[in-house]
């Protein structure tokens, strides 16, 4: 008997993978960052690889490291290290290391003598994010340490990178402003004779919606989890994290009684109150508090008071709920996890990702990724 759950379709993951890589010429990176957006890094990356995807990305290296350790054979992309991050350990594991300054490809060659081959680099070149990334003057310096560090064996450069502002907004001009910097950036690499087989901008958003943008390699992350990255479409993807948990107690109450911490709910007429196992430590945001929407009995009702650490109750009316019920907080059919960002203002992205390495078990469902008798759940 479980009492709260978060189920992972992986054979969802794999056939929004294949879709994705049937809509591109382009190779296919699985973002599996922050625990597969809280739908497990290893299970989902092994569904993605499943479905056609020939890279998997990563932000730290520690997760670059994981993947290893449980051996993913993969190329696998790692873009976020401050200095003294143990890069060696990446060259070592044969993983792509981002060098998106002077002084990261700096600890990148350093890397690759410690470990005594080359290291794998990725040249970020920032278009207009303004987060990681060589600016368009730091470019020149960035290229030609690269080529000499080339030169000297140390690095061999594997691709050229950068990151979209708002591909989420498909009328957003920057993303044009952003391919030409790009461009740009492509051909100053030429003149300096680095011409590298991957060249790489798109995620989800322009994957989705900007076949110009998808050169060699696209990273696409939340739609592998079936989730839309463009408000409003949703582009036949499959959501693949269905939250949810059983009633834990029910009880009649009469109108006016106040509700969970604060009273901040008050019931309005004589009603049924069901009490659901899941509150913010397990993911759910505070935030939902009187607004989020969970599904009991074919109803959707809305989380009555404040959202508690381990639970949350529901006014349920007249409606025949009882101890046992399933209460799904958010699934492929509604509410949806969409539904969920929607009603405490975030993003789909944040809604998913708040369930990895939380307290409830993850249940995976489907074969994809799965070795024969490799026996991997949970
Ligand atoms: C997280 C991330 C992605 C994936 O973005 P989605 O919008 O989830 O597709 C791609 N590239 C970089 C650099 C990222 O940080």
């Amino acid at each position: 008997m479980w009492q709260a759950e978060v189920r992972i379709d992986l054979d969802a993951i794999r056939d929004n993978v294949a879709m994705l890589r049937a809509s591109t010429r382009a190779e296919v990176m699985a973002v599996v960052k922050a625990d597969g957006y809280g739908h497990g890094m290893l299970p989902s990356a092994r569904a993605a690889l499943a479905g056609g995807a020939t890279w998997l990305g990563v932000a730290t290296l520690t997760e670059a490291l994981a993947l290893r350790a449980q051996g993913i054979t993969a190329p696998v992309l790692a873009w976020l290290h401050a200095p003294g991050v143990p890069l060696r350990d990446g060259v070592a594991a044969g993983v792509d290391l981002s060098a998106g300054g002077v002084a990261q490809l700096g600890e990148l060659v350093e890397a690759a003598r410690s470990a005594q081959r080359p290291a794998r680099a990725h040249l970020k070149l920032d278009t207009g994010l303004a987060r990681g990334g060589a600016t368009a003057d730091e470019w020149p310096a960035l290229l030609d340490a690269a080529a000499k560090a080339r030169a000297d064996g140390d690095v061999e450069v594997v691709g050229i990178w950068s990151h979209f502002v708002s591909a989420d907004d498909p009328g957003a001009e920057i993303t044009d402003r952003q391919l030409a910097a790009f461009a740009d950036g492509l051909a100053v690499a030429e003149r300096h004779d680095i011409r590298p087989r991957y060249r790489h901008i798109a995620n989800s958003a322009a994957t989705l919606s900007r076949p110009d943008a998808h050169f060699d390699l696209v990273r696409t992350g939340i739609a592998i989890y079936g989730l839309s990255p463009i408000e409003g479409r949703r582009f036949g993807l499959r959501p693949a994290m269905t939250a949810r948990a059983r009633v834990a107690q029910t009880k009649r109450v009469p109108a006016g009684q106040g509700v969970s911490y604060g009273h901040a709910y008050h019931t309005d007429r004589e009603t049924t109150l069901a009490l659901i196992p899941l509150g913010y430590g397990d993911g759910v945001p505070r935030h939902a508090s009187n607004v989020g929407p969970v599904e009991v009995g074919g109803a959707v009702r809305t989380i009555a008071g404040r959202v508690c650490m381990d639970q949350v109750v529901l006014d349920c009316g007249d409606d025949p709920v009882t101890p046992g019920d399933v209460a799904t907080l958010f699934g492929a059919e509604r509410p949806t996890a969409d539904d969920w960002a929607a009603a405490i203002g975030t993003i789909n992205y944040e809604i998913v990702t708040r369930f990895g390495g939380s307290r409830v078990p993850r249940v995976y469902d489907g074969s994809a990724g799965r070795g024969a008798g490799d026996g991997e759940a949970g």
